[in-house]
């Protein structure tokens, strides 16, 4: 049989002309090539509906299976169904810089299939166009003035996507502004960050009282005050303070709980000690939020910590070295080691990262098919990344923020080592401006070999993750990380740090390579 390659899928008639050849000569050679395009083009499409057909073949099977055993989705099986609230800064898809928006877009729909009622709370930082204006308001006190926000919302995949609206999300991140999340370039904060997230805690405890929520045939109206609340990061911390100040001192939310979960213990929201007074919290709460760090501050993380009724992080791993010393516990070890806990690893989302029905590659295969597609991606990589075409080439991704966390920086300067290998090298990161101009770099010092690409470009990250053979996780602390799930769910074997979650979910030898002692310091 003969091979199929992935320049099947990127030859075009039309090259001919950037040939130079005259128009008439180009027109006969393209009329010529178009006879031999399109039989290689038949034989070729042949070829992937056979791999495509064998693909689905186990897809129609679950299918079966799933209609004999119907399983409706909402039926409770865990006992009692949950009215959990997640709350967080990102929620993927409509925001995401990283693992803390594919939680907050993932897990959700997987509590709900559970059997849970389940709500997300995040803002609303662009006009997402599936979420509609429930026209339900809310008066909140943020700084010194009251502030109206509105909330948007959609029902997906058994989960009420809730999107608190108001200015300071909204137009300082996309709007006219063009710029981020957290702050107007990577690595710098909004100075009023710490009233934008008092705003969405506040918010976000209003949500289960005033949303009248009916959007599934087992829940109706609003999820009332049995909750539990999932705060996630710090941009949450003011969460269970803000309970207990304002509802649970009036009789409200009594059997409300709070679980805070940590996702990076590297950012905790430290502002000035006199910002507490915008807070809008009694004195006695100044204790939670007092850090000492050689300066006068707060730190919203210490509070959230010390004031929910959980903690929880992303990996049991994690969680050990979170209480293992300053170092990587970032000077809170001591508060989680009197609080306590709990290290559940992430899940990814699969739905999303499915590579049986992936629409961002060009080619689906599942366990029966990985090894006759993943060569077909490969090239097919390697052609959009304008790298020579061959799968016998070996291929090393890497994709993440660019920061000192992610290791991006020891990576690029260990390239030189192993670049003369038959090997090519592809990354895709945004983050700090130095370190994006270093990735960039690469092309002009290899332009054979490497590939640097500045950007957020989630249908790259689905092509690197299928058409890579090797993924680089070079971190030099990673609570979790996602992207070593997502390549070993693609056949591509992830190379590790030895840290956090790392060391929870690749197994040395078996599902991937952990670095050990080669670990970055
Ligand atoms: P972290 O949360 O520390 O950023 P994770 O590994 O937990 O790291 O999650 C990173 C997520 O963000 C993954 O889904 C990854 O694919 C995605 N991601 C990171 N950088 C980019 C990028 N430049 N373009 C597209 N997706 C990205």
């Amino acid at each position: 049989m003969a091979t199929v390659t992935a320049s099947h899928l990127v030859s075009t008639v039309c090259q001919v002309n950037s040939h130079g050849a005259d128009t008439k000569a180009a027109n006969l050679i393209c009329m010529k090539n178009q006879a031999a395009i399109t039989h290689n083009g038949l034989r070729f499409l042949n070829m992937l509906d056979r791999l495509q057909t064998r693909t689905n073949a186990k897809a129609v099977a679950r299918q079966a299976v799933k209609q004999d055993n119907p399983r409706p989705w909402g039926k409770i099986i865990c006992g009692k169904g949950l009215n959990l609230v997640f709350v967080g800064a990102e929620c993927g898809p409509w925001s995401k810089t990283g693992g803390l928006g594919d939680v907050l877009g993932g897990l959700p729909p997987a509590m709900a299939a559970n059997g849970h009622r389940v709500m997300t709370v995040s803002p609303r930082y662009d006009q997402y166009m599936d979420a509609w204006d429930t026209s339900v308001l809310v008066e909140v006190k943020v700084g010194d003035k009251i502030e109206t926000a509105r909330f948007f919302h959609c029902y997906k995949r058994g989960v009420d996507r809730v999107f608190v609206d108001h200015p300071m999300f909204l137009e300082k991140v996309w709007g006219k502004t063009g710029s981020k999340i957290y702050g107007p370039n990577a690595g710098v904060d909004y100075k009023d960050n710490q009233l934008r997230f008092s705003l969405l805690c506040q918010a976000a405890l209003e949500a289960p009282k005033v949303l009248n929520l009916n959007s599934n045939r087992y829940f109706s109206g609003p999820y009332g005050e049995d909750v539990i609340f999932i705060a996630n990061d710090w941009h949450t911390g003011l969460l269970p303070c803000y309970l207990k100040s304002m509802y649970q001192s009036r009789g409200i939310y009594m059997n409300a709980k709070v679980a805070f979960c940590i996702h990076n213990i590297a950012y905790q929201g430290r502002f000035p000690f006199s910002d507490f007074s915008v807070l809008n919290l009694p004195d006695r709460f100044k204790s939670s939020f007092d850090f000492f760090d050689g300066y006068e501050t707060i730190d919203a993380a210490h509070a959230g910590i010390l004031e929910s009724d959980k903690v929880l992080t992303v990996s049991p791993y994690y969680a050990q070295e979170l209480i293992s010393g300053e170092d990587k516990g970032v000077e809170l070890d001591n508060i989680i080691r009197k609080t306590g806990i709990t290290g559940i690893v992430n899940g990814m989302d699969v739905q999303e990262w499915n590579p049986a029905t992936d629409q961002h590659i060009n080619v689906q295969y599942d366990a029966s098919t990985v090894m006759d597609v993943k060569p077909i991606l490969k090239e097919s990589l390697q052609a959009e990344m304008g790298l020579h075409c061959d799968r016998n080439v070996l291929v090393v991704g890497f994709i993440g923020r660019l920061e000192e966390q992610k290791g991006s920086d020891v990576l690029a300067e260990a390239i030189p080592r192993f670049i003369g290998e038959n090997c090519q090298i592809v990354i895709l990161g945004t983050g700090k401006k130095a370190m994006e101009e270093q990735i960039e770099n690469l092309e002009t010092q290899y332009p054979d070999k490497a590939r640097g690409i500045a950007n957020f470009n989630v249908p790259l990250a689905h092509k690197i993750i299928a058409g890579s053979d090797f993924i680089l996780i070079p971190s030099r602390f990673e609570p979790c990380g996602l992207i070593q799930l997502h390549a070993m769910r693609y056949g591509t074997v992830p190379i590790v740090a030895s840290t956090g979650g790392l060391v929870d979910t690749v197994k040395e030898g078996f599902t991937g390579f952990q670095m050990g002692a080669f670990n970055v310091k």
